[in-house]
């Protein structure tokens, strides 16, 4: 047997202090799934008959963040274990949160949760599954249901829609026709579900396995054209043969994301909108063309962070990689100032790595690519941030007045340094008394 995990280690103590106490307690959801499918789970649920006051006392570490609904958080070292008492859901008013919880068995708590896939129990004492719901068939045959009714269960909750391509793309599993079917009708009405939600879940998808798979469904059932209006309007768009012999738009966009391997999430977004300023761009002059496609995608990308309620550093990052990702071609021709000014920003491995799946989902000449790496391994950390040669106060005690014209003074130097002209302080100032003489500065 594998070792353990140290999550599961630490679950199944859990288990074991509720049983003490006299409760049920079970492995609940994705990690009866994972470790069926001999995955090791990311994070381990425990689903239990105590309440969660009693839950409360016998954990004086857990967090009462969802108490309201039965759920608390138990924080340990390497994440934390959420400790849910079965319970079965009220009626939704919203699509999304349940008016009231009542306190059941697992029988009826299996009955609330999405898939079948998902609503196992495993008995970590026993090592028995409890599958009230035929899922560990459906996961044999390689099938996402629906528990119950598939519409009724989407209109309690829009966002499991979203779960459900999810899950049959990062498994390569197929929906049930039902399941799929109730997808279709219901796709409109996606939006009644949060941003937050929804962008959460569009991430796990891009980051997972099966990315392309999942935004083919996504196009399939019609969410896409909801979610992501931008990204659906990538279909039918034609490029140049000669760059893009793979087709149109969307087809490459798919075939980047199916190059993704754990990506951050960043740079999965950025793959996914990298050419969204295209279809408004195309042009066809003396080929087809989708002049500064970069610059209006990332305006777009812009807007749909802020629809999806992007966290900022994401936000930023995401709409940079956009804006820049034609720009690593000109890099061997830039003036090395530009260049290293360029290869210190932040997003700049993430770029290549953009820039890399780009290319290799198209024409595949990665010379440019091959060039940038080369040059990086040979470029001396030290000489893209060099310690400035000259400060403002360098320049008042030079006899300058501060003004707007230091920061072109100072940018001028370290320009000048970049570029390797300048090499210590003195020849700096001399450099600066040069380009602006000091009787040019008497205001
Ligand atoms: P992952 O491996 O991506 O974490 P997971 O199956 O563990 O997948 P979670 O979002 O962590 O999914 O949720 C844990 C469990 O809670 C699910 O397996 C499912 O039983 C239930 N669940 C989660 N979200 C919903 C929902 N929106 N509607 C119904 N049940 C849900
Ligand atoms: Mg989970």
């Amino acid at each position: 047997m594998p070792a353990m995990d140290k999550r599961e280690e630490t679950a199944r103590h859990v288990c074991a202090v509720l049983r003490r106490a006299g409760h049920r307690a079970l492995f609940a959801g994705g990690c009866v799934r994972d470790k069926l499918l001999g995955i090791t789970p990311k994070d381990f649920d425990v689903a239990t008959s105590a309440r969660v006051d009693h839950i409360l006392t016998l954990f004086p570490g857990a967090l009462a963040i969802g108490a309201a609904f039965g759920v608390i958080t138990l924080p340990i070292p390497e994440g934390r274990i959420e400790i849910a008492t079965f319970r079965r859901d009220g009626p939704y008013l919203d699509g999304r949160h349940p008016l009231s919880v009542e306190f059941v068995d697992e029988r009826e708590d299996a009955r609330r949760r999405d898939f079948t896939i998902n609503a196992m129990f495993l008995d970590p004492e026993s090592e028995t599954v409890l599958d009230y719901v035929g899922g560990r068939e459906d996961l044999r045959r390689g099938i996402v249901r629906a528990v119950g009714d598939p519409r009724r269960r989407f209109e309690e909750d829009y966002l499991r829609m979203i779960r459900g391509a999810r899950f049959a793309a990062r498994f390569d599993f197929s929906l049930t026709p039902d399941t799929e079917a109730a997808m279709r009708e219901l796709a409109p009405r996606i939006l009644h579900t949060s941003a937050e939600r929804i962008r959460e879940e569009l991430t796990l998808m891009l980051t997972e396995k099966g990315a392309a798979r999942a935004f083919s469904l996504l196009d399939r059932t019609g969410l896409l054209q909801h979610v992501l209006p931008e990204v659906s309007a990538m279909k039918g768009v034609q490029q140049p043969p000669e760059y893009h012999p793979e087709g149109d738009v969307f087809t490459h966009t798919l075939l980047m994301l199916e190059l993704l391997e754990a990506p951050s999430p960043t740079l999965a977004w950025a793959v996914l909108l990298h050419d969204v300023g295209k279809p408004p761009t195309q042009s066809l002059d003396d080929r087809i063309r989708f002049n500064f496609h970069h610059k209006v995608g990332a305006r777009m990308s812009e807007a749909i962070c802020r629809r999806l309620n992007m966290p900022n550093a994401m936000f930023d990052r995401i709409v940079w990689l956009v804006e820049n990702h034609m720009r690593l071609a000109d890099i061997p021709e830039m003036r090395e100032s530009r260049r290293k000014r360029f290869v210190r920003e932040a997003g700049f491995q993430e770029l290549v790595q953009l820039c890399r799946i780009d290319a290799m989902a198209s024409h595949r000449d990665i010379s440019v690519i091959d060039w940038i790496e080369n040059y990086l391994s040979q470029l001396p950390p030290e000489t893209v941030r060099p310690k400035p040669l000259l400060s403002g106060d360098d320049l008042i005690a030079m006899g300058y007045a501060p003004g707007p014209l230091f920061r072109e003074m100072l940018t001028a130097v370290e320009d000048a340094q970049l570029e390797g002209t300048l090499q210590n302080t003195a020849e700096a100032r001399a450099f600066v008394r040069r380009h602006w003489p000091p009787a040019d500065n008497r205001q």
